[in-house]
């Protein structure tokens, strides 16, 4: 049955055989001397990742479609060899499967991917499903599914070879919950996970992990984008930042004992999540926020 047909290719630790030994290095940074590619990393919750790898040892190709800035945040990371950055529009295969070759052409090998670009699409409002605009769907699907399988496929590709790797994916609590973001966003956002999973099941028989990442709202450009909507202020009007801040932080995301959510808490999920600490960890979907997707109410329900 092919539910529980048996993998052939796996490079290493077959039943029987010894376990690969928990890494002891001497370095205490938890990705010393790891390769990381992250899309979406000029902005946000990839560029704030992109420091905490950095922080954690990591050298980082840094991929986004936006080049000033993305060259801008790489710069500010250390030297080239640390942090370099590179155009990479994850909707077109070609650019996807070059990032990771220079990934591999720089530093020799490819740790961790982490497919984290995407958009939210038009819509954040809230309009009916009779009105979805079927070119935004497309728009967005391309961007936020098949840009991640496209990130799965290529890391696949360099990393199934060495028998090594972890590929990670940004969905979403817009994926878990209904109602919680435009239809495609939450639609694309449910399929990463869907994703993730297909590809964890045929990847861990050959010592690749795949995991998703679901962070809850948070302000980054586009979280501030998407509350403007909500909130019905024009784009990019100054002075709503404190307005933005309030929705966000206290309406929104607060847990309890004063804990917001921040980029950093999900940079911090996939740090762990790209480290041999999570070594048998595969297919899951680590949510990170703060209880809302079981059930923890917003602060202020009209939001
Ligand atoms: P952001 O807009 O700050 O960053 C997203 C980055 O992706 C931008 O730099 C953008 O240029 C890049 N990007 C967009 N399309 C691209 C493409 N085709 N190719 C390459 N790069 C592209 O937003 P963010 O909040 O940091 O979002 C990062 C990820 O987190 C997204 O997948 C988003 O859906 C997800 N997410 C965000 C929130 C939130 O509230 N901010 C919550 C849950 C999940």
């Amino acid at each position: 049955h092919v539910l529980f047909s048996t993998a052939k290719s796996g490079a290493a630790g077959r039943a029987g055989s010894p376990s690969r030994p928990l890494s002891a290095s001497s370095d205490s940074r938890r990705l010393a001397g790891k390769v990381a590619v992250i899309t979406g990393a000029a902005s946000g919750i990839g560029k704030v990742t992109a420091a905490e790898f950095v922080r954690n040892g990591a050298k980082v190709v840094l991929a986004d479609v936006q080049d000033s800035l993305g060259r801008a945040v790489a710069a500010e990371l250390g030297d080239p060899d640390t942090a370099c950055y590179t155009r990479c529009d994850v909707t077109d295969e070609a650019q996807v499967a070059a990032v990771v070759d220079l990934a591999v052409a720089r530093h020799g090998r490819l740790d961790v991917m982490f497919n984290n670009a995407g958009i939210t699409g038009g819509n954040y409002a809230g309009s009916p499903i009779e009105s979805l605009d079927m070119a935004d769907f497309d728009r967005v699907m391309a961007v936020n599914l098949r840009g991640v399988a496209a990130g799965i496929k290529h890391a696949a590709r360099a990393m199934v070879p060495r028998g090594a790797g972890c590929v990670l994916c940004t969905s979403s609590t817009a994926g878990a919950l209904g109602g919680s973001g435009p239809h495609a966003y939450s639609v694309s956002k449910t399929a990463v996970v869907g994703m993730v999973r297909s590809a964890a099941a045929e990847l861990a028989a050959r010592g690749v992990r795949v995991n998703a990442i679901s962070p809850f709202a948070i302000a980054t450009p586009m979280g501030a984008r998407s509350a403007r909507e909500m909130l019905g202020l024009p784009p990019g009007g100054a002075g709503d930042e404190e307005l933005i801040r309030r929705l966000f932080d206290e309406d929104i995301n607060e847990m309890g004992g004063g804990i917001v959510l921040r980029a950093e808490d999900v940079a911090r999920a996939a740090v762990f999540l790209a480290s041999d600490e999570a070594r048998y960890i595969t297919g899951h979907n680590l949510m990170v926020d703060g209880g809302f997707s079981v059930g923890k109410p917003l602060n202020v329900q009209a939001c």
